[in-house]
């Protein structure tokens, strides 16, 4: 537990120079991209749970949802855009998940806050 942010875990912590999400964004590791910004990159997800799963993630390195802060609020919400977007061009016509798994007990595997836009097959709720 980091003594100066009580919300923060330990796998959270991960920094930029370790972060794999940091790493794809700058291309320095491969991904199958979809479409990319000045603020964000979208890329396919390495494993992927449904006929569409893309991943929207900022190019800034923020840990998780739970710490968005105001001055990114926009951001945040330009995710959702970038998403929207994908899902036309993807033809996501019936439907399509947009979540963000935050915090390990969530499902959350990477500290680098990420957008899953899944779709092309039937969504059950609740999820697991
Ligand atoms: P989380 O479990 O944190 O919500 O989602 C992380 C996602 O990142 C998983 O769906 C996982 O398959 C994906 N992922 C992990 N490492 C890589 C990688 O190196 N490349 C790509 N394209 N996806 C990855
Ligand atoms: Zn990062």
């Amino acid at each position: 537990m980091n003594p100066m942010n009580p919300l923060s875990d330990s796998a959270s912590n991960t920094t930029a120079t370790d972060c794999i999400f940091c790493r794809i964004a700058s291309g320095e590791i491969p991904a199958r991209i979809e479409y990319q910004d000045s603020s964000c990159i979208a890329f396919q997800d390495a494993n992927p749970q449904a006929p569409v799963h893309l991943l929207v993630i900022p190019r800034e390195h923020i840990g998780s949802a739970r710490e968005v802060r105001e001055d990114n609020e926009v951001l945040f919400g330009h995710l959702h855009h970038v998403a929207a977007k994908l899902a036309d061009k993807l033809k996501l016509a019936d439907g399509y998940r947009a979540v963000m798994n935050t915090g390990a007990a969530a499902g959350q595997t990477v500290f680098h806050v990420h957008l899953h836009l899944l779709g092309g097959r039937a969504m059950n709720w609740p999820p697991g």
